[in-house]
């Protein structure tokens, strides 16, 4: 009873503490999942945020590709108007009559294109007669070819005195081609609130009006107007400054600008990449809102996330039922493993180690139990006392082995005879106990006299001698006035007392 207790006891703790570990486990592992699913967040982010910033990339690339593409076909365009003009030009001049009057009416009035700069003079004065456009501007001094220099495209004609210099000037080439830009840049339509924007670097050393902004069509007021170095955005960051030292370093450069989004406190990131064109010292940039990111992100998250639950949920499962599995054979072997050996300790404890009777500790205990049963049934066992004769003797003349070998013969002798139900108990030294379950007060007689009788043969050899030995034995049942077994015990012994008294080898029975 205290042993299936205890057992019981044990399998309850095993089981709270698979329960502990399991749940403790599981904490592990979500928080594990979680963990990992920040750690795949930012890497989600980073990887995101790289593809942006290429595509940013690719987009200022893009566009610098189209403004090649433009100033090639408008060249294309320019040298082909020039040619033509000249031809035309020449022409109308002399059919109008006065050479240096036809050629500024026909710039003024004739030509294909207003775009026309001209100078018109008298190389024998050097005085100048007419001029239009950029090359009004310029004071002459005598120098033609200085009157070229602020000239994308420039022809000199020559008639007798008349010189002149006309052509298309930097500014309108560069005008012409921002205004196609900033048309075009403002249809173009790119993903999430992304534009790109043109400023010009008037001075590569920076400073308060370092830069103009030509194009720019997230803030179309600012058009026109210069910004400095100086400006911080709302994290303190000198944006425009990490511009240009980027530019001038690598001609490209990635800055962060920190802005407070339209109508709200919200400080916002925005990713820029800038690219520098050297012909018309602009800075082509495109910026991304980091938020943009950050929702793909999220969104991505969520996507995701019941897919991550179930996943979660699948392996907890799993885990739980592999664990507890795993633990139900560990706990079960061992319970097998305590069962076993808690049987051998049972069994060791209440065996003689050399006849493998049952011990007098045990045969006290047993027949205490018994002694109870008859109280409560007086159905009683028959008790018998029994004694090898002579043994000391035996011990003396053949050796203790000998001895040994002689009380092992009686408990096989005795075991032989004995049914399931009956006990037999070494009581000490050559003095065995035997119970022998439900023997009626009739019956003690044939019983003493098959058990006397199976002593019959009681010899053993030892080194090659026969040893004999023979056994007094007394027998008796529980009686209605003992106090406890032990008065069983000592009636039998008494019988026992009157066998060896009688002459040995024999048995008696006292029953009253
Ligand atoms: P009796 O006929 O009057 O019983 O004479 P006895 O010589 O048998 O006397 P007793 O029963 O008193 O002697 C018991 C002896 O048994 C004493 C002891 O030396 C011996 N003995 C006790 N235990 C063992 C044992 O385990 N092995 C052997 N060989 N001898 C034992
Ligand atoms: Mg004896």
């Amino acid at each position: 009873m205290k042993n299936k207790k205890s057992i019981l006891k044990g399998r309850a703790s095993a089981v709270f503490l698979i329960a502990v570990t399991a749940i403790v486990c599981v904490a592990f592992f979500i928080l594990g999942i979680r963990r990992m699913q920040n750690i795949y967040s930012e890497q989600m982010y980073v990887t995101e945020l790289e593809t942006r910033k290429q595509s940013l990339s690719d987009s200022v690339n893009n566009f610098i590709a189209t403004i090649d593409l433009k100033r090639s076909e408008a060249d294309e365009y320019y040298t082909e108007l020039m040619t033509q003009s000249e031809t035309k030009a020449k022409e109308y001049a002399i059919a109008y009559g006065d050479y240096g009057e036809g050629l500024s009416n026909y710039f003024d009035s004739v030509a294909l294109c207003d775009c026309f700069s001209y100078i018109i003079i008298d190389a024998s004065t050097n005085q100048v007669l007419y001029a239009a456009g950029a090359l009004s501007q310029i004071e002459y001094t005598g120098d033609v070819d200085a009157l070229t220099e602020g000239l994308a495209y420039s022809t000199l004609i020559k008639n007798g005195n008349i010189s002149c210099v006309y052509g298309i000037s930097k500014e309108y080439v560069e005008t012409k081609l921002l205004n196609e830009l900033a048309g075009e840049i403002k249809v173009r339509k790119y993903q999430d609130g992304e534009y790109l924007w043109i400023e010009r670097i008037d001075n590569l050393e920076g400073g308060n009006d370092f830069a103009t902004v030509l194009v720019h069509p997230g803030n179309p007021e600012i058009e026109g107007k210069t910004i400095s170095t100086e400006t911080l955005d709302e994290k303190d960051n000198a944006y425009n400054q990490a511009m240009l030292d980027g530019i001038k370093a690598d001609g490209e450069v990635y800055t962060t600008y920190w802005y407070q989004e339209y109508q709200s406190d919200l400080i916002s990131k925005k990713i820029v990449y800038s690219k520098w064109y050297e012909d018309y010292q602009w800075v082509i940039s495109m910026g991304i809102p980091a938020h943009e990111i950050v929702e793909f992100v999220s969104e991505t998250e969520k996507e995701n996330q019941p897919a991550v639950y179930r996943m979660i949920a699948l392996i907890t499962t799993m885990f739980v039922v592999l664990f507890g599995l795993g633990m139900f054979f560990i706990i079960g072997n061992d319970r097998r493993l305590f069962l076993r050996t808690e049987k051998i300790l049972r069994t060791e404890a209440h065996v003689d180690e050399l006849t493998k009777a049952n011990n007098r500790k045990f045969g006290n205990r047993f027949l205490e139990e018994k002694f109870e049963e008859y109280k409560k049934t007086g159905v009683s066992p028959a008790i018998m006392i029994l004694d090898v004769d002579k043994f000391k003797g035996i011990n003396d003349t053949y050796g203790h082995d000998a001895g040994d070998e002689v009380l092992k013969k009686v408990v096989r002798v005795m075991k032989k005879n004995m049914r399931a139900t009956d006990t037999l108990i070494r009581w000490g030294g050559d003095e065995f106990v035997g119970v022998y379950d439900a023997v009626s007060k009739d019956g003690l007689y044939l019983l003493a006299e098959k058990v006397f009788e199976s002593f019959e043969d009681l010899s053993i050899s030892s080194k090659g001698k026969i040893v004999n030995a023979t056994v007094s034995i007394g027998f008796t049942h529980f009686k209605p006035q003992d106090k406890s077994f032990k008065d069983a015990i000592k009636r039998a012994d008494n019988g026992l007392y009157h066998s060896k008294s009688g002459g040995r080898n024999q048995f008696s029975i006292l029953d009253e």
